[in-house]
């Protein structure tokens, strides 16, 4: 892996601690990382080197998933780090910032390889690409690459401003849009599971599965993210990003070869062949909700309206539910449904695909009343599959169904920043959001969000504690079919 320079900015934020210093560090002692490199923050305030490295050793101690009581190795690691103060507006700080960086490149005598990670807020995004070039930091005689954080943008327009924006200082083969759920070791596996299972990839169509259904349940509320959260829903937090992103990763076709560009092609296709919403359509196929007032783990919460920094006229959607059509010949009519919320019973993210029962239409009443073949997919904070099958009981000769399961115990598992991170060092953007998909992701929800705003379909309430609102079960219902695997 080629030696470089990781620049950090919003290096004091509260993602560079919980998430990215780990990471890095895994990456270290893990020997992932190149034999060269520097690792400089930056934030706003003032501090020395050594107070920003204890502080990182800190962080590295509170959240890393691995081993920290190496000394030797954490001195080595941390004296890689350096600490620039840095205010995105001021545009001197990018020409200090570039001294730096070469300076450190110099010292270490690594050549100019520069990763820009981009952990601050979006209002900064465009300002900082753009500044990077203008400042010279982007004109290495080595790659350039920049990692960007969500949001991209919060309706399609602003998303092709901000891309248009980001192109001018940045190739899109240069732009890592990361979306961590892509780093989920699960969702890494759907695009091969069929690719490794003949038995799968003959069943990956309309002939044989009946629904397919992408649940992602938390059992948090909106916790301190209030002023972020309220204008943001589960519409844009977790549908427009992760959901259709875990929606691509299933329901796309293999491609000619595992390659970045391939991959992206082939999601790209399953966006294409979405079958848009208009307008009207939205409360036909959309359930949006907030949480009411509940029981969660024995304890009284409150509801939404009642949550420190929220109005208790707010409107805004803390669940969504959606059925989704994909026009193309593998999946014309499966409906694929989507549900993600708030405070709901349990904290799960699956994928459960629902096979049809040809038998039952040659056997008719033959058949006992048995349950549909399931393949669960377990993503978080699990990770496993299974299969729910239907097996003849010998002790009563009933037809029963059973599970044949297989659960990831392997707790040392590379966290979705570490995996990220390792391929954004090695330049493999397969698994990132191109901007494809993010722009056909803004484009099918627009008309959510519009249908939102002119408050065409009920905000429905649901009990904290509880798997959403009514409605979101009579959406499935309505097509014979029930969310599975609700307790
Ligand atoms: P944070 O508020 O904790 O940190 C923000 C960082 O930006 C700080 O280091 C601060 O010094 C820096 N900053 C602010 N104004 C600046 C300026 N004018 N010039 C230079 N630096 C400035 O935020 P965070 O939680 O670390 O999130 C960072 C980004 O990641 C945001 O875009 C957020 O939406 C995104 N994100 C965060 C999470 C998460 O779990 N925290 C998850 C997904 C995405």
């Amino acid at each position: 892996m080629d030696s470089m320079t990781f620049v950090l900015f919003g290096g004091t934020g509260d993602l560079a601690k919980r998430k990215i210093y780990p990471a890095l560090y895994n990456l270290f002692i893990e020997q992932k990382m190149p034999s060269s490199f520097s690792i400089i923050g930056l934030g706003r305030r003032g501090m020395s080197h050594n107070d920003f490295q204890e502080s990182v050793e800190e962080s590295i101690k509170e959240f890393s998933r691995g081993e920290t009581t190496n000394s030797f190795k954490m001195v080595e690691f941390i004296e890689s780090i350096r600490y620039v103060q840095f205010d995105a507006t001021n545009k001197e700080d990018y020409k200090k910032l570039l001294k730096f960086v070469g300076q450190r490149e110099q010292e270490l005598n690594i050549p100019e390889n520069r990763m820009f990670y981009l952990s601050v807020a979006p209002e900064f995004f465009d300002m900082i690409a753009l500044n990077i070039k203008e400042s010279g930091l982007g004109s290495t005689k080595g790659w350039k690459r920049m990692i960007i954080e969500k949001p991209f943008g919060h309706d399609l327009i602003s998303a092709r401003e901000l891309n248009e924006k980001l192109s001018k200082a940045f190739e899109e083969e240069e732009i890592y849009r990361i979306d961590h759920y892509l780093g989920k070791p699960m969702v890494q596996n759907l695009g091969s599971l069929a690719f490794t299972n003949p038995i799968l990839q003959a069943l990956w169509n309309n002939k044989y599965i009946a629904n397919i259904q992408i649940t992602a349940s938390e059992i948090v509320g909106v916790e301190e993210r209030a002023g972020y959260y309220d204008h943001t829903g589960a519409i844009k937090d977790m549908f427009q990003n992760h959901m259709l992103q875990m929606l691509m990763m299933t329901a796309m076709h293999l491609p000619k070869e595992i390659s970045a560009k391939e991959v992206a092609n082939e999601k790209t296709k399953v966006m294409e062949a979405l079958r848009p919403l208009q307008i009207e359509d939205v409360a036909t196929h959309v359930i949006r909700g907030q949480y009411g007032p509940g029981v969660l783990n024995g304890e009284n919460v409150v509801g939404y309206l009642h949550e420190p920094g929220i109005e208790e006229t707010s409107k805004n959607d803390t669940f969504i539910a959606a059925r989704l059509w994909i026009d193309d010949d593998f999946w014309y009519g499966v409906p694929f449904y989507i549900r993600t919320g708030k405070r709901m019973k349990e904290k799960s993210t699956r994928i459960v695909v629902e096979f049809k029962n040809p038998l039952k239409e040659l056997y008719g009443d033959q058949i006992e009343d048995t349950l549909p073949n399931l393949l669960v997919i377990e993503i978080n904070p699990n990770e496993g599959m299974s299969y729910v099958l239907n097996s003849r009981n010998p002790a009563n000769g009933k037809t029963e169904s059973i599970k044949v399961d297989y659960a990831n115990d392997n707790k040392d598992v590379p966290e979705a920043y570490e995996l990220l991170i390792h391929d954004a060092l090695r330049g493999d953007s397969t698994f990132f959001a191109h901007w494809k998909e993010v722009e056909l992701s803004w484009e099918y929800v627009q008309p959510i969000l519009d249908a939102f705003k002119e408050q065409l379909l009920p905000l429905h309430s649901y009990p904290s504690g509880s798997y959403g609102p009514e409605a979101a079960h009579s959406l499935l219902r309505e097509d014979g079919f029930k969310w599975w695997l609700d307790e």
